[in-house]
């Protein structure tokens, strides 16, 4: 019998409203997917076909635990972000049968090197070392679909010290969630346990250690973590 030569990693996992937890796979995240973080980053929010790229699943924070400032940058950032949960996998899902492939719903955070991230366009370099870092996806409880429903409006928005920094509203995403979904499965077998970050507006902005962020999502629910 062939057996593991190391112990295989535990298995990330964010808890569920109600019990249980849920087996991350993969986290994808959508970029540029609200028209003023679009500008707000200097760029065009016309609406061009939507980009993706990933976080390692062990980089969540649950359980509103602290995230520890990581090393190799001076401008962390926060990215408030709806996170759908997939449920069921499939390839090439089609725009009206999408939403049968989530599970639920969670209020998560993007946490971005911004420098890093400035540093790595200008030399048409991956985002993953801005993006992908330990402790880059502080996330709430996910609430299921029967209970949250599919949330296309409601307000998002993320406090940093009790100080209001991001507000906007679902429904100004520029790819809604299935129109996500059909494409990003278009691209790969979408698996159950994969999460999807769905972009964040506009406000994103420093934080320093200290810092304690909260976010909310209205009819999904919260995410918070301390900078520590
Ligand atoms: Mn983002």
């Amino acid at each position: 019998m062939t057996s593991y030569v190391l112990p295989p990693a535990p298995v990330s996992a964010v808890p569920v409203v109600g019990g249980g937890l849920f087996p991350v796979r993969r986290i994808f995240c959508v970029g540029r997917n609200y028209a003023e973080h679009v500008r707000e980053m200097g760029g065009d929010p016309t609406r061009e076909e939507p980009f993706f790229f990933t976080k390692p699943a062990d980089a969540i924070v649950t359980g509103g635990a602290d995230a520890p400032y990581p090393p190799g940058t001076s401008d962390l950032h926060h990215e408030m972000e709806l996170v759908v949960a997939i449920g069921k996998g499939g390839v090439d899902i089609a725009e009206a049968n999408a939403l049968n492939h989530v599970f639920g719903y969670a209020a998560g955070l993007d946490m971005t090197r911004r420098d890093l991230q400035a540093a790595a366009k200008k030399a048409g370099r991956p985002w993953d070392m801005a993006k992908g870092f330990d402790a880059s996806a502080p996330i709430g409880e996910i609430v299921q679909v029967a209970t949250s429903g599919h949330p296309a409006s409601g307000v998002i928005e993320l406090r940093v010290n009790g100080q209001a920094r991001q507000s906007s509203d679902l429904a100004k995403m520029i790819w809604n969630i299935p129109e996500t979904i059909a494409y990003l499965s278009g691209l790969v077998r979408l698996e159950a346990g994969d999460l999807i970050m769905t972009g964040t507006p506009e406000g994103v902005a420093a934080v320093v250690k200290g810092d304690v962020l909260e976010g909310t999502i209205a009819g999904v629910g919260s995410v918070r973590t301390r900078i520590v």
